[in-house]
């Protein structure tokens, strides 16, 4: 929204120009030569009135930055989004329409650009690579900003906040994280939640922090009072859970609501905010263009209304 800056900043000028024109025609102590000064004025000022708006249509039209322009020119773009997701990307099995709030964001960034959108279904291990190849332009998939992620991506203001939490079958009797001591949790690959978790067991004394270390922590490899299974998806922890091939199955909130059947309970904590943000090519034009487009919708309102359309809070 440079353009719209540089709308405002025209227009200010324009505007400025004209109240300094009025200025000297009021204090003119020739009557006669008044009604002339003023019309000179106002001719002045619509001129240049007329000229801020070829300018705004110059910006409109050079305004974007190379990779940007890349979209424009190619009318579409491509966005990696879940299709699991309620409430934030989901994809009807049987219409194979997408819904949720990161598909309306999605959406609204392609209307901006006046282009159409293509949804990419990504998961918490593929929407990086997929971002690195070129095949997506950005990524909108409960993607928590975290500091190492940052290091390899941009990432915008959050658009949502959400928590981790654990799902587990009700015959386990695990209704705490307690209770999680010596479980054999599922995690995706490629995901914060194995961390998220061993920290909060950490933090609340239920396991040692002895060999801890956030730096160098890998799910794979740890085994201080509770281990990880990853796996790629999350059907396939769900279908772990059921089998009892794990004892918990580990992510954000909204992401296991999905899973949470009749036999099914969450236990009774919740932690680790994951402030999620859409991500973008590091240093591009479009990270800018996408930072510009969330900090304005989180002024002026449409993101909450997302976050209420969809019962997101
Ligand atoms: N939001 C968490 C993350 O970014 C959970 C994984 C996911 O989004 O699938 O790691």
């Amino acid at each position: 929204m440079k353009n719209w800056k540089k709308f405002v900043t025209l227009s200010l000028t324009a505007g400025m120009s004209m109240m300094l024109l009025a200025g000297c025609s009021g204090s003119s102590t020739e009557t006669t030569a008044a009604p002339e000064t003023t019309a000179a004025a106002e001719t002045e000022a619509a001129e240049e009135t007329e000229a801020a708006a070829e300018s705004e249509a110059e910006a409109v039209a050079e305004g974007f930055a190379e990779d940007v322009q890349a979209i424009v020119d190619r009318g579409v773009l491509h966005v990696g989004v879940k299709n699991a997701v309620i409430g934030f990307g989901y994809q009807d099995t049987l219409t194979g329409e997408y819904s949720g709030m990161e598909i309306d964001l999605a959406q609204k960034i392609a209307d901006y650009l006046g282009v159409d959108v293509e949804y990419t279904a990504v998961t918490a291990a593929t929407r990086g690579e997929l971002l690195d190849s070129g095949d997506i332009d950005c990524v909108l998939a409960t993607f928590t900003i975290t500091d190492a992620r940052k290091e390899t991506w941009d990432f915008t203001t959050p658009y949502y906040t959400d928590y981790v939490t654990v799902l587990v079958e009700q015959s386990s009797g695990i209704t705490s994280l307690e209770d999680l001591k010596d479980a054999k949790v599922g995690v995706s690959s490629g995901s914060t939640s194995a961390k998220s978790l061993t920290e909060a067991m950490i933090e609340a004394g239920f396991i040692s922090d002895e060999n801890y270390d956030a730096e160098t922590f890998d799910p794979a490899t740890w085994t201080e009072g509770l281990s990880f299974q990853q796996y790629d998806d999350y059907p396939t922890i769900s279908t772990a859970l059921s089998a009892g091939e794990v004892d918990a199955f580990c992510v954000d909130k909204s992401i296991l609501a999905v899973y949470n059947t009749d036999s099914r309970t969450y236990i009774d904590e919740q932690f680790a905010p994951q402030e999620y943000g859409i991500a973008t090519t590091k240093g591009s034009g479009f990270s800018e263009v996408c930072e510009e487009l969330i900090t304005g919708w989180l002024a002026d309102g449409t993101i909450d209304g997302l976050i209420e359309e969809y019962s997101l809070n």
